[in-house]
């Protein structure tokens, strides 16, 4: 299995790439920006790449995946109850003050329960509201990781305060659908180092109360 994870455009977005060698065939997660070289690494590594998973609608996220798209022909999912957010990509781009990127509907909703991903190493979608009304995780239970998104961070959790964010709901969220999974489950965040379950249960100041 290849996975790679790196961060992108200026917000420094963790963006994943997985791939499966042998099948050469990828997917990947949250190309917020640098598509150019996201696309680059496909090519280096020779994969097709068959889905662009996106996390939330904020545009640090999903600001690359329609170049992307139509860069590789791959679609796009996104859960539905982002696409308010998603029709905000002018306002989203102006807070941080840069051009508005593209976007389109997505191809497909990242609904809770769905699998995707590739078909050896697949991912079961985690509705996550909170930090905006459409967040989801996605949990590769055979490889024990979790890509959480902007939903939790190592030693944190996403901002509650724009538009769509709800703090006692991310808090709902945390609690009921993300630390009942296994302690060892590692965990890449939207933005900044991995941690694990075990290591957020016991440490992060806004889980500890539970
Ligand atoms: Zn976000």
């Amino acid at each position: 299995m290849i996975l790679e994870s790196f961060p992108v455009g200026p917000l420094a977005c963790n963006c994943t790439l997985m791939g499966d060698e042998d099948a050469h065939e990828a997917i990947v997660i949250d190309p917020g920006d640098e598509v150019g070289r996201i696309h680059k690494r496909l090519t280096e590594l020779g994969l097709k790449l068959k889905q662009i998973l996106v996390t939330h609608a904020h545009i640090d996220h999903v600001g690359g995946a329609l170049k992307l798209k139509r860069l590789t022909g791959a679609p796009i999912f996104l859960n539905e109850n982002d696409i308010p957010l998603l029709k905000m990509m002018e306002a989203q781009a102006a807070w941080l003050g840069i051009q508005t990127p593209e976007t389109a509907p997505p191809d497909g909703s990242l609904t809770d329960g769905l699998v995707v991903g590739l078909d050896r190493f697949p991912a079961q979608v985690i509705h996550t509201p909170g930090h905006t009304q459409g967040s989801v995780c996605l949990h590769f239970a055979p490889l024990k990781l979790l890509i959480a998104g902007d939903t939790l961070f190592a030693g944190s959790i996403g901002r509650t305060d724009l538009p769509g964010g709800n703090f006692d709901q991310i808090i709902d969220s945390l609690q009921s659908r993300v630390l009942t999974l296994p302690d060892e489950t590692r965990v890449l965040p939207g933005h900044g180092p991995a941690t694990n379950i075990g290591e957020e249960r016991d440490t992060n100041p806004f889980l500890r109360t539970m």
